[in-house]
């Protein structure tokens, strides 16, 4: 079929909304008609070239909602008709890391998905004249439709509008997991949230739900300071001076338990090192370029403190996401506060940027305002 979709023809240019062919599904695979799509960090520093060359043209868009359109013959746990989030890493569940329950860590997930390709090692995205497409992260929805490994479709109860579930399967789960999963977080634990963007709120969220106090949220803009103590957080902290691990260290009483670095970046990856308590353990979430290095104390690992990556919630995310919407449904996770534009997708580029200058937490890209439950 044919569909518009959005095309990173090169970096650091603006993306092209092109008419693209899609390829039908192949056996283990679903067609999903896309109702919206939030745009994530992730996406600029694939747009940027920063993830490292060779992943263009791509058809862009890993985090998103929308509602099955058709299913291949070895697809039964959707059918037409059923509303779906995408969850990014399809894990195969045979693998040895699948065994050892590192769904998130999947070996032949994890060799397709930075190549552009769904678990076959093929794309089903292609132009008029033959040139194949990649799938940014197996996912592609920035488009009309996208064809996804069977276990990239999560069916999600249709309760939820479709707007907001298409946050669910990247940026909440990531927060989720890493407070969950790669931290352990037990109530009455000291947490600071370095960046508090789309995901940082989220793990802001996290946090509050897990019991965590104090909860210290740390940025340079005020106003997301301002989000993220509407979301839960105990504390603000601006950050951008020497003074901000200490006054960190001051409101946890002797330095976090926890701290999350949601930024991507070496200087607030040494930030939420120097926040820790001895002991403490700092959780990097945030993606930063290929090639670049963080440089810590080494005698403070003296002081017990660690540091780990959390990648894609560290752990099941696709039976993570329908209790993530479950949550949200019950009213204790409030997906739409995050949101700060929703747009159609010709805006994909100011949303970008937006990114780029650190303003604003997410933007929801609707492509059907009546199935993503947004008019
Ligand atoms: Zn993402
Ligand atoms: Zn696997």
């Amino acid at each position: 079929m044919r569909i518009r979709a959005t095309v990173l023809r090169e970096p650091r240019q603006p993306l092209v909304i092109e008419e693209v062919e899609l390829a039908p599904p192949r056996d283990d695979e679903v067609l999903v008609r896309v109702a919206a799509a939030g745009v994530c960090h992730s996406d600029v520093r694939l747009a940027d070239g920063e993830l490292g060359a060779g992943r263009w043209p791509m058809v862009m868009g890993h985090e998103g909602a929308g509602v099955v359109e058709a299913v291949g013959s070895a697809v039964s746990h959707v059918a037409p008709g059923d509303h779906v989030g995408f969850c990014i890493v399809p894990a195969c569940r045979a693998c040895s890391e699948c065994s050892a329950g590192r769904f998130h860590l999947c070996l032949p997930a994890g060799e397709h998905g930075p190549r552009g390709v769904l678990m076959d090692g093929t794309s089903r995205l292609s132009r008029a004249d033959g040139t194949v497409l990649q799938h940014a992260l197996m996912t592609a929805c920035f488009a009309e439709y996208a064809v996804v490994a069977g276990a990239t479709a999560v069916p999600l109860p249709r309760e939820l509008p479709l707007w907001q579930a298409s946050l669910l399967g990247c940026g909440v789960v990531t927060a989720f997991g890493a407070v969950r999963n790669a931290a352990r977080v037990a109530a009455g634990e000291s947490a600071a949230v370095i960046g508090c963007g789309g995901v940082g709120l989220q793990v802001v969220a996290a946090l509050r739900l897990a019991g965590a106090y104090p909860i210290v949220a740390v940025d340079l803009d005020p106003t997301k300071l301002d989000l993220a103590l509407a979301r839960g957080a105990t504390d603000a902290v601006q950050s951008g001076s020497a003074t901000t691990a200490a006054r960190v260290i001051r409101t946890t009483g002797h330095g976090a338990d926890h701290a999350f670095e949601v930024v991507g970046r070496p200087d607030t990856m040494r930030l939420a090192w120097d926040c820790l308590r001895p002991g403490g353990t700092a959780v990097v979430v945030g993606l930063a370029p290929q090639g670049v290095e963080v440089a810590l104390p080494a005698i403070e690992f003296l002081a017990d403190k660690g540091i780990r990556g959390s990648y894609y919630g560290s752990g099941d995310a696709a039976s993570d996401l329908p209790r993530l919407a479950e949550l949200a449904l019950s009213g204790e996770l409030d997906l739409a506060s995050v949101v700060t534009s929703v747009e159609p997708l010709e805006a994909v580029d100011d949303a970008l940027d937006r990114l780029r200058r650190g303003e604003g937490a997410r933007t929801v890209l609707v492509l059907d305002s009546e199935l993503a439950g947004h008019v």
